[in-house]
């Protein structure tokens, strides 16, 4: 007998507590980690995890947000809710794992456990893809592999499912125990193995064990002898083995790769014959995971036939949603490649976090596999677009038409694509965030393809969560209580406007910051409530600054007078910025008498925070004047602070002064271009994230004479035959002339190539002297290998100038996991 959903009394027997705080009778089934993500308030129960923050905290948002059941390790909080049920542990990781483990033990599906360094998450979506026609598959969501991520997805698995296909991740030793027990699978699989540097372990070969404890009580287990070199076969897990290799003799041995029009294909040894399939890729990552997914389809009694004609069918999948401008002013998230409820509870919460347009709007298709009756499933699907404050529905497939009076809002219905396409004027979309999502069968690219703005062949891709990752280095520096200003001056670095500045407010740093009015406006527009700081507020402007309700940066008595003269407010917040040695902005010491003698005599504005900059946080050699900076603003933030009777905001450290003077942080901290993955105060950037990458296009390839020359003014002389790649990137770009000539260089599958010929206006030119390169190839302007850092280096300037150089011709796409 299966029980689910649970009863708090039952979930404390299994966790081994004697007592605890029951108020309410309660069904669980679903478990929250994230105080933000609730989608079923009455049957969730909150863990309150402390790990880089601390989840008791996030406890009372929780309640905000309807949860009345808590697990939780600080006895503190225990008696904080009167009516909720409150479960205290000593650890609360250990009893969301102890949990799932119970669950996991409840059911006797097959279960197919995956680990590795890479591939894990596209093997697990493709075996997801080839096996779904003969079961009813439990997947883990996205890549939920970690200590957290593993109980949060066995937890999802459900009666009606007849296989689950998990993946584990483990950083360091004695984790995969933990995970073994969750997920007990019947069938292991191990992928590649990377580098053999193992951080976290003390060899490459205690990774290994650590990994391989995952399939110690697999039935079956497959893999590569080359991954498992230094431990004898007779010392593998799994009862039985199932082999691949590139490289000898194995269950599965290939023997060749051929690469045909951008798919290859692949012939094997398999039982004594030669066999083979098509697999639509051509990179060499995709090509070794599919290998693997073909040597689990054999592994599992499938005919070589039956695997062809399957891999065949194999799509790519990406992880990552897709933000985009749209047109008539929408944004529109692209996420068309998994159609479940929880990959769609995901994606609602992305959408919610944008809060650009006054309307959200949903495009959905039928869904399927979740194993659900469908009104279940539609039922459930109604509840959740209620909750995420979805506005318009627009249902594709027959199911969801057949649904159509459980949805509240307004809603549209389609039987298939086609009909959409054909009503698409009639849909009106305007100013509105849409969300597409849709099973692969619907084909939602159609759809997208109407409804995006065109993206040119020069994009921007800018990685959220890289930059919450970033955000969140830099939190973890911070002492308690010290606020977080985020400046997003100049389009976020460069990196994008209110996209940027919603994700900064969903992860609740205190203000944010711009440079001009109009800046601040648009995040206004943008959905943007949380204080907004203007460092250069013209007078012009003030009007506008108070219809926003932006805070001006107030630098000196003329400006501050103007303010004071125009604002008819009571209590008008503002921020007065002291010059300690910049001197570029701000009051001097002897604006002081003056200056205290105007901000206690009126009523009208209220100093919300007194600050100055840093000129050097980031070098050594400026330490010394950096301290000197520091005492001079302390001195008159506490004559200001002593002269007012509220208590005001103090702030100095900039990114490299975070990583630098931790003494300098004050009552808050105001954060640059660490957010974007940079700080030159921190050698090679270690422990930041790569937020943007720049990528364009071949336009034209040609092959040239000794002797010819390349582009204006015929600088680019060609000393040998060579070969020429023209890409469709210039200095209206952003990319700077002074990169003409060899000093810049562009990454094309993997290679560095140097700049011939000066830079154009809309294109430049490269070498591409002996690499096999075609029309349509993408290239690379900078990422994670060709850093920004590394590109300011070669034309002599900073990384800042590199990032905010890139114009707004160049289209940024968001991506967010
Ligand atoms: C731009 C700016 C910052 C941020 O500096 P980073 O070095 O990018 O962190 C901080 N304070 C002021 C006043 C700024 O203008």
């Amino acid at each position: 007998m299966i029980n689910f959903p649970y009863t708090i009394p039952h979930i404390a027997e299994i966790l081994g507590l004697k007592s605890f705080k029951k108020m309410k009778q309660v069904l669980i089934t679903k478990l929250v980690i994230d105080s933000r993500a609730v989608t079923e308030p009455e049957g969730s129960l909150f863990f309150a995890l402390t790990g880089k923050r601390d989840g008791h905290k996030y406890m009372a948002d929780a309640y905000a947000n309807g949860i009345r059941n808590f697990v939780i390790s600080d006895p503190q909080y225990s008696q904080q809710y009167a009516d909720a049920n409150i479960l205290l542990v000593n650890d609360v990781l250990a009893a969301l794992q102890k949990l799932a483990k119970n669950h996991r033990e409840q059911y006797n599906l097959k279960v197919i456990g995956i680990t590795g360094s890479n591939g894990k998450t596209i093997v697990k979506e493709w075996l997801y893809q080839l096996l779904a026609a003969d079961f009813n598959i439990i997947r883990s969501p996205k890549s939920f592999n970690s200590q957290i991520g593993v109980p949060l997805s066995v937890w999802e698995i459900q009666k009606e499912h007849t296989l689950g296909v998990f993946e584990a991740g483990i950083s360091k030793v004695n984790e995969m125990d933990v995970l073994e027990e969750i997920i007990k699978p019947d069938i292991g699989i191990l992928t590649n193995l990377g580098e053999a540097h193992a951080e976290g372990f003390s060899s490459a070969i205690e990774k290994l064990n650590e990994k391989l404890k995952l399939f110690k009580d697999t039935e079956l287990f497959i893999y590569a002898p080359e991954y498992t070199e230094g431990i004898l076969k007779d010392n593998l897990p799994g009862k039985t083995k199932f082999t691949w290799s590139l490289k000898e003799d194995a269950d599965l041995q290939v023997l060749f790769i051929e690469p045909v029009d951008g798919q290859n294909y692949i012939i094997a040894k398999y039982k004594g014959v030669e066999i083979s399939c098509l697999v639509p890729f051509n990179d060499q990552a995709s090509v070794e995971n599919a290998i693997i997914c073909w040597a689990t389809l054999l592994a599992l009694g499938y005919s070589p036939e039956q695997a062809d004609e399957r891999l065949d069918k194999l799509t790519r999948v990406s992880m990552r949603l897709e933000l985009k401008n749209g047109i008539n002013q929408c944004s529109v998230i692209d996420d068309s490649y998994s159609a479940d409820i929880s990959s769609l509870a995901i994606a609602l919460d992305f959408l919610n976090i944008q809060n650009q347009h006054p309307k959200r709007t949903l495009v959905l298709s039928d869904l399927y596999e979740t194993g659900k009756d469908n009104r279940i499933l539609y039922k459930e699907i109604a509840a959740l677009l209620k909750q995420k404050n979805v506005d318009r529905l627009i249902g594709v497939g027959p199911n969801i038409m057949a649904s159509k009076g459980l949805f509240p809002m307004e809603t549209r219905f389609f039987e298939s694509t086609q009909g959409f396409i054909e009503s698409f004027p009639s849909l009106h979309f305007n100013n509105e965030t849409i969300l597409i999502k849709g099973a692969r069968k619907f084909e939602f690219e159609r759809i997208s393809k109407l409804i995006e703005q065109k993206v040119h062949d020069t994009v921007m891709e800018i990685d959220l969560n890289a930059l919450a990752g970033n955000l969140q280095f830099y939190r973890a520096k911070l002492s308690p209580g010290v606020k977080i200003m985020a400046m997003v001056k100049a389009f976020s670095y460069g990196s994008g406007s209110f996209e940027i500045a919603n994700l900064l407010q969903y992860h609740k740093v205190d203000y944010l910051a711009v440079a001009y009015t109009d800046e601040g406006i648009a995040l206004r527009k943008g959905g943007i409530k949380m204080p907004i700081m203007v460092m250069s507020p013209e007078p012009s402007a003030f009007d506008a600054i108070v219809r926003y309700k932006l805070e001006p940066e107030l630098y000196n008595l003329e400006i501050l007078n103007s303010f004071i003269d125009f604002v008819n407010e009571v209590n008008y917040p503002v921020h007065l910025k002291i010059d300690t040695g910049m001197h570029r902005l701000g009051f001097e010491e002897p604006d002081l008498p003056e200056l205290l003698n105007i901000i206690t005599n009126t009523e009208k504005i209220k100093v919300t925070s007194v600050f100055s900059h840093l000129v050097g946080s980031e070098e050594g050699m400026h330490d010394d004047f950096t301290k000197l900076q520091i005492a001079r603003f302390n001195k008159v933030a506490d004559m200001i602070g002593n002269a007012l009777d509220y208590k005001i905001i103090r702030h100095i450290s900039n990114t490299s002064a975070i990583s630098r003077h931790p003494d300098a942080q004050l009552d808050m901290v105001r954060i640059g271009i660490g957010l974007y993955g940079f700080d030159a105060g921190i050698k090679d950037n270690k422990g930041l994230q790569t937020v943007a990458v720049l990528k364009t296009t071949i336009t034209q390839i040609k092959h040239i004479k000794a002797d010819e020359t390349v582009g204006y003014g015929r600088r680019g002389l060609l000393h040998a035959d060579g070969t020429i790649a023209t890409v469709k990137i210039g200095y209206a770009d952003g990319y700077n002339r002074a990169f003409g000539n060899g000093v810049g260089r562009m990454l094309i599958k993997g290679k560095l190539v140097p700049t011939v010929g000066v830079i154009c206006m809309d294109m430049c030119m490269l070498d591409v002297t002996g690499l096999d390169v075609k029309t349509g190839d993408e290239v690379i302007v900078f990422n994670d290998q060709l850093t920004i850092a590394k590109l300011a280096k070669q034309i002599n300037t900073i990384p800042y100038e590199i990032l905010t150089n890139v114009s707004q011709r160049v289209k940024r796409v968001y991506f967010y996991e």
